[in-house]
């Protein structure tokens, strides 16, 4: 899968995906992902990306003819696993649909992601009204101050349905809110030692009846 990333701060985006999982996802070029820092599509000497609102308030606005232009230059660009794919195009905002685990498993078939992030107040309606946009997701009902933790967050999230990310033992399909357990939340799980400060593992648990672990599993599904 790509994953073009359009934000004001590509500098956020280290340290979470360059770690661990995903470090490893990119590595073996599961995962691809660039990143376009809007100020090179900024305007004049100053490369200016944002400005005041129209009809007065609070806070600056990403202009929509440097975010159209950040977003028509990648669709361009085609490099990559990106080459024949079609792009899907996110923006994050709170006004968008919240991202549940179905969705996730949805995007995780694209090939091809750009991803927008908002900061400020937010970008131009126009963006959104014109066709630049396929959907704007948010992850949650409060305001951050960028999108840059929404994409982090939907790329760890969509990752992990990459196959072969999680690697041979980890599976993505038996987890909480997946498909395969009902959209419920996983059962409890436990390791050595087999008690800590009078805390005991479940005896089912210990009892090697896989059938009987299986319905008790089941039992504390939530
Ligand atoms: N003025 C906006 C908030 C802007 S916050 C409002 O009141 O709705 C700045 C940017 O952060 C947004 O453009 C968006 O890209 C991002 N953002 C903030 N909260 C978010 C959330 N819950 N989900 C997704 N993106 C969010």
């Amino acid at each position: 899968m790509r994953i073009d990333v359009i934000t004001l701060f590509p500098a956020m985006f280290q340290g979470p995906l360059t770690e661990s999982i995903l470090k490893r996802a990119q590595d073996e070029e599961r995962l691809e992902i660039a990143f376009h820092d809007l100020r090179q599509f900024g305007l004049g000497k100053y490369h200016q990306v944002d400005d005041s609102p129209y009809g007065g308030g609070a806070g600056m606005l990403m202009r929509v003819d440097v975010v159209v232009k950040a977003i028509e230059s990648v669709k361009a660009e085609k490099v990559g696993r990106a080459g024949k794919a079609k792009p899907h195009v996110i923006y994050f905002s709170p006004h968008g649909k919240k991202l549940k685990q179905a969705k996730v498993e949805k995007l995780a078939k694209k090939e091809w992601l750009i991803l927008l992030c908002g900061h400020y107040e937010g970008i131009d309606q126009r963006v959104i009204d014109g066709s630049w946009i396929d959907e704007e997701i948010s992850i949650g009902d409060y305001v951050l101050t960028g999108g840059e933790l929404p994409a982090m967050v939907l790329i760890d999230a969509v990752a992990r349905h990459i196959p072969g990310v999680l690697g041979k033992e980890a599976s993505a399909h038996e987890e909480s809110f997946s498909a395969s357990l009902g959209r419920k939340k996983e059962y409890p799980h436990y390791t050595r030692p087999e008690e800590f400060r009078g805390l005991k593992v479940p005896d089912i648990l210990l009892s090697g009846h896989h059938g009987e672990i299986e319905k008790w599993r089941k039992g504390q599904l939530r």
